[in-house]
């Protein structure tokens, strides 16, 4: 592993070179420095970045945060966040359900601003040995045989650069480019962009998520510590075509022809801009070529109502380095783990791609929406089981039961 390293103390070829640094890219880089891999961890962005979402980390997640180490799960404890019991949904037609986390270790998920969460994660990836360049763009990945050897990146000063690697991690987000130059992505239905935000003093904020759904689309809100509130409004994009307005300025206006949000708002307490993102879904045809594999949204990316991203993108880095690690090891080859890569994927998050299938397609369907929330709102239990189940703490299949889905129905 780091034996081969040049003179200059850099390797003059990387273990992995693993693009982005977000959630997926980071965790991976610190498990695959932390076995004793030489790692180059490259992001276009300078941290603290901010990164559109909603920003609430399902309960599994503090599990996952826990495994990691490096004092990772205290540090975000330590940092501005907000707990949040559970997620309450409000139909279209105005009934609302509440569904509590149960059967986690804590009975709360966290909520943190992207922009400490993402450079706690990217300080405790060097802390573990990875070389971290911000201000890195990768433009393209390199070839040789057939097999992926490396990338090449523009950095800040606008020069190129080739960073040969036995292996590439995409973790480069929704709009993978490393994914794209592989021929690997993907598109499908239901096709929505989404605006984020951050506003003080929201009115009735509590210590849930919220999800409301209209004909048009869905708000999700949470706290995320300190007063603010994170917001993100998520639309078919052909609503946002046809209208031709622009989102960003008219957020407000938007939010209030959500009956459960009007008003709710002071448009001048915002805080931070609208960052926009989208089109989703998207998806890799294959996680893993030979030389290169794609982790957390690189890999797929559904829709962001079950709120699981972040979840999968650390849950995703897990099983990379346990596929890589073996094949990174002096005399291993680093391309044969990857076939195990694809196949541990299915196991983990097959059910969780059924899942929120059925949930971000349903929220299409406004009478759907209305006839489960309705169904949700006078069976708690089985609403504490679905949003249980979407914090990842327990499995999808209690909840994707023929007998399950049909209490939710009818
Ligand atoms: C509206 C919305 C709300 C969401 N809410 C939630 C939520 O509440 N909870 C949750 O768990 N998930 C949520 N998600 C999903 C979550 O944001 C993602 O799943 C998560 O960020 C994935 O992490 P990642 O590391 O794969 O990608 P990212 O976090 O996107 O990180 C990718 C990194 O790659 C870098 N990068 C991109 N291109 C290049 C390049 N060419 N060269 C170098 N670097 C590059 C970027 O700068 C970035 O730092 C939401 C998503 C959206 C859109």
């Amino acid at each position: 592993m780091r034996s081969r390293s040049s003179a200059g103390g850099f390797p003059l070829i990387w273990d992995a070179v693993v693009v982005g640094a977000g959630p997926a890219g980071a965790t991976t880089a610190l498990l695959l420095a932390r076995a004793g891999a030489s790692v180059l961890l490259l992001d276009r962005a300078r941290f603290p970045r901010d990164k559109p979402c909603s920003e609430y980390l399902s309960p599994a997640t503090t599990d996952v945060l826990e495994r990691l180490g490096e004092g990772l799960l205290g540090a975000v404890e330590r940092t501005t966040h907000a707990e949040l019991y559970g997620m309450k949904v409000v139909a279209p037609g105005g009934t609302a359900m509440v569904g509590r986390f149960r059967g986690a270790s804590r009975p709360y998920s966290l909520a943190v601003p992207r922009t400490s969460f993402d450079a706690i994660l990217v300080a405790a990836a060097a802390r573990a040995g990875a070389e971290v360049c911000e201000r890195v763009t990768v433009e393209n990945v390199v070839s040789e045989r057939g097999t992926v050897a490396g990338v090449v990146g523009r950095s800040g000063n606008g020069k190129r650069g080739t960073y040969p690697s036995r292996i590439v991690v995409g973790a480069d987000g929704l709009r993978s480019v490393v994914a794209r130059r592989l021929g690997l992505v993907r598109h499908s239905p239901p096709h929505r962009v989404a605006f984020t935000t951050h506003v003080a003093d929201v009115a009735g904020v509590d210590q849930v998520g919220e999800l409301h759904v209209s004909e048009r689309g869905y708000v999700g809100l949470g706290p995320v510590g300190g007063g603010i509130t994170t917001v993100a409004l998520v639309l078919p994009l052909r609503v946002v075509r046809r209208s031709g307005r622009d989102y960003r300025t008219e957020f407000f206006k938007e939010l209030d022809r959500f009956p459960g949000l009007a008003g709710r708002f002071d448009p001048r307490r915002q805080v931070r801009e609208v960052l926009a993102t989208g089109p989703f879904a998207q998806w890799a045809r294959a996680a893993a070529v030979p030389g290169a594999l794609l982790v957390g949204d690189a890999a797929d990316f559904f829709d962001p109502f079950t709120g699981q991203g972040i979840h999968t993108a650390l849950r995703g880095a897990e099983l990379a380095a346990e596929c890589l690690i073996p094949g990174l090891a002096p005399g291993g080859n680093a391309t044969t783990p990857l076939q195990s890569y694809e196949r541990a994927r299915r196991r983990a998050f097959r059910g969780k791609w059924l899942l929120e299938r059925l949930i971000g397609l349903g929220v299409g369907s406004p009478a759907l929406t209305d006839r489960v929330v309705a169904r949700l709102a006078r069976r708690p239990d089985l609403a504490d089981l679905v949003v249980s189940a979407t914090g990842n703490i327990v499995p999808t299949r209690d909840v994707l039961a023929p007998s399950v889905l049909a209490r939710m129905l009818w």
